[in-house]
């Protein structure tokens, strides 16, 4: 059986996130990952590990651009000395209303995306330009994106239409959800015992939760874009509009021009709020549970803003699935702050939730829920990048 080199990209504002796997039938094995971050400063990192975390590259080039940073990542697997890459894969938050299955990448595929670039406004105009430099940089190479909304397709129409006038809809303006490539390799990993009723809460600086009934997915809490659902690192989560057109109405006071204003509202609502807007100190967990620990009542109230929404979805989404047999947390906070996992859950044993402090003081995947709990709480790290290869591979096969 052929082992293929596939390479994995992953950027965000400030990085370009890659691995590569070796594909070799249904074996998957990472050869080495690595980053540049950093970007749009005269220090910044770039560095690759081999899969058990062994140094390959750790320099601290300028980096001023993104042109930059993709341009390091290309010449040193195009360098020889690393295995070349026979396919990339690319993750895509949105496709716009047209794309919705992961596909091989074509000059027309990325003009189509970018017309979208409203559905993921952050990540978007990233991920389009890395597309374009690896068409470029990998010439010969095939390139797949692999969406993040293509997990959530399976959605009723009840649950992804918006009640807004006909006229926007037919625009493609309506739910697709977010972190899909994350809730699918959850769905992957509990194969081929996949509970009939599961949640899924992706709790990272992006924060979302999911319901899937056997194994496919039903309910989500992102919206259009990745600002709405859950509230966030430094997104508002789903709010009243009135408080949007308020904010607008403030802000077109002093702006030059509508798009000026526009801009102005979406930095507010997807960068200025959220955890960090209402801790007024970071969007960090961490920092809040030591703000917390020193007594900061604004720290103390977003962090309970955020348990809380969670409990809400949890329990609406238990209503819709009729019930529940696992509650899965992922994402930086899901796997890793002991006590938000234990505040989503204290109020939650009506629902058959109830977790086991002591096997809820841990890191990483584990069993967290009480031998009796009626509902299973488990901790699983996402794997994106394996599902990315997962995806790269058998689209490469057709
Ligand atoms: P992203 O959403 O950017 O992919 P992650 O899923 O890696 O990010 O989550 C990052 C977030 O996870 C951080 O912003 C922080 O809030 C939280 N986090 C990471 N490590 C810890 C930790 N040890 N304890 C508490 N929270 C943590």
């Amino acid at each position: 059986m052929a082992s293929l080199p596939v390479l994995v990209l992953n950027s965000g504002s400030s990085s370009i996130k890659f691995a590569v796997y070796e594909a070799s039938g249904e074996e998957r094995r990472k050869l080495f990952e690595g980053a540049v971050d950093g970007i749009g400063t005269d220090l910044g990192q770039f560095h690759i590990k081999d899969a058990v975390g062994n140094t390959l590259v750790d320099q601290t080039p300028a980096v001023p651009t993104r042109a930059a940073a993709f341009a390091l990542v290309a010449g040193a697997l195009n360098s020889g000395e690393f295995p070349r890459p026979v396919a990339i894969g690319h993750r895509m938050v949105s496709g716009g209303p047209t794309i919705q299955d992961n596909q091989r990448i074509t000059p027309e595929l990325i003009d189509e995306m970018e017309r979208y670039t409203a559905f993921a406004p952050l990540h978007t105009p990233i991920a389009v330009y890395i597309m374009r430099e690896a068409l470029r940089l990998f010439p010969g190479v095939p390139n797949f994106v692999c969406l993040d909304t293509y997990f959530h397709r399976t959605m009723p129409e009840v649950v992804t239409h918006m009640p807004i006038p006909e006229e926007y809809s037919a625009m493609g303006v309506r739910r697709y959800g977010a972190h899909g490539i994350s809730y699918e390799s959850i769905v992957y990993q509990l194969q081929p015992h996949v509970p009939g009723k599961l949640i899924v809460a992706h709790l990272g600086n992006g924060a979302s939760i999911s319901a899937i009934r056997n194994g496919a997915c039903l309910d989500t809490s992102m919206g259009l874009t990745p600002t709405g659902g859950l509230i966030s690192g430094t997104r508002t989560g789903d709010i009243d509009p009135g408080v949007l057109l308020f904010i607008l109405r403030k802000i077109a006071e002093t702006a030059e021009s509508a798009s000026e204003a526009a801009d102005k509202l979406e930095t507010v609502a997807s960068k200025k709020a959220g955890l960090l807007g209402v801790s007024g100190l970071s969007n960090d967990m961490r920092d809040l549970r030591e703000a917390i620990a020193t007594g900061n009542a604004r720290a103390r109230l977003a962090v309970d803003k955020f348990t809380w929404t969670i409990a809400r979805w949890i329990g609406s989404f238990v209503a819709e699935l009729g019930g529940l047999d696992m509650l899965v947390f992922t994402g930086g906070i899901g796997e890793n702050d002991i006590d938000s996992r234990a505040e989503i859950c204290a109020g939650l044993d009506a629902l058959g939730i109830v977790l086991d402090a002591q096997r809820n003081n841990v890191r990483g995947a584990a069993v967290i829920s009480a031998e009796h709990s009626p509902v299973t709480v488990r901790v699983i790290p996402p794997a994106e990048d394996l599902m990315i290869v997962n995806h790269v591979v058998r689209l490469m096969a057709q």
